[in-house]
C-alpha cells in the first residue's frame, strides 16, 4: 500500500491497479528500458492523473530509461515529460494536482485522478495506432486474439467462460465494456459492478479505492 505523497518509487507497488493498457506499457518498460514516443506519452498522462508530480515523474522516466546516458535523456526525453505536465510549449495544459494516499478509507469521497482528455480510451482506441516494436495502445482493441487470452490469462482471468465472455465482447468491438468485465471479473465477478470504463484512471481509481 502507497500512503502519503506519490514518488517515483511507489509505481511499482501500484501497478496492481493499474489497466491492461497501462500494465502492459508498464511491463515493456521495465523489459525495454525505453518506451517509443506515444507508449510514453500514454503512460506519462497516465501517472500524471494517478498524482505523480513532475519532478517524481522525471525521476521515474531517467531510472526507466536506465540505458540512456543523462544528457541523452535530457535531450530526447526530459522534454516530453514535461510538456505531458503543461510546463513545456504553449502550458495550455497545466493543472497543479496533488493528491495524498490516505492510509485508511477516508471519510469523505476521494478523488485521485486529473482525467486527462487526451488519455480517454476512446483516444487510445481510436488514435496512433500502434505499429511494430511500439506498446501504446488499447490492449482489447489491439492485441491479437491469442494475446489477449495469454495476458488475461496472466493477470488472473483463469475461468474458460470469463475469457470467453471477453473475447465476445471484443469480436463485437463492445473494447471498453470488455475492459469493464475485466475489471469485476478480477474484483468480485459481479456484472454490472461498475459503470463502462472511459478512462485508465478511473479504473484505476476504482481499483485503488477498493483496497483501502
Ligand atoms: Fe486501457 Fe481503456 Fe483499453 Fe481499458 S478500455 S485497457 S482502460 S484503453
Amino acid at each position: 500500500k502507497v500512503t502519503g505523497n506519490i514518488t517515483a518509487f511507489d509505481v511499482d507497488r501500484l501497478v496492481e491497479h493499474f489497466p491492461l493498457c497501462m500494465r502492459h506499457l508498464h511491463r515493456k518498460l521495465r523489459d525495454d528500458k525505453h518506451l517509443k514516443h506515444y507508449g510514453r506519452m500514454q503512460y506519462n498522462l497516465f501517472l500524471k492523473g494517478i498524482g505523480l508530480p513532475l519532478e517524481e515523474a522525471l525521476i521515474f522516466w531517467r531510472k526507466s530509461f536506465s540505458k540512456f546516458s543523462d544528457e541523452q535523456f535530457q535531450k530526447n526525453y526530459a522534454y516530453n515529460v514535461r510538456h505531458n505536465y503543461g510546463m513545456e510549449g504553449k502550458r495550455v495544459n497545466y493543472t497543479p494536482y496533488k493528491y495524498v494516499y490516505p492510509e485508511s478509507k477516508p471519510a469523505v469521497k476521494i478523488h485521485f485522478a486529473h482525467f486527462e482528455t487526451n488519455g480517454s480510451c476512446s483516444k487510445i482506441i481510436n488514435n496512433n495506432q500502434p505499429g511494430p516494436e511500439e506498446h501504446h495502445g488499447c490492449p482489447f482493441r489491439h492485441f491479437s486474439e491469442e494475446s489477449l487470452r495469454v495476458t488475461l490469462a496472466s493477470v488472473g482471468v483463469r475461468n474458460d467462460a470469463y475469457i470467453r465472455e471477453i473475447i465476445n465482447l471484443v469480436r463485437n468491438k463492445h473494447y471498453q465494456v470488455a475492459c469493464t468485465r475485466y475489471y469485476e471479473i478480477t474484483r468480485g465477478g459481479e456484472r454490472g459492478m461498475m459503470d463502462t470504463i472511459e478512462h485508465p484512471n478511473h479504473f484505476f481509481e476504482q481499483s485503488y479505492k477498493l483496497s483501502i
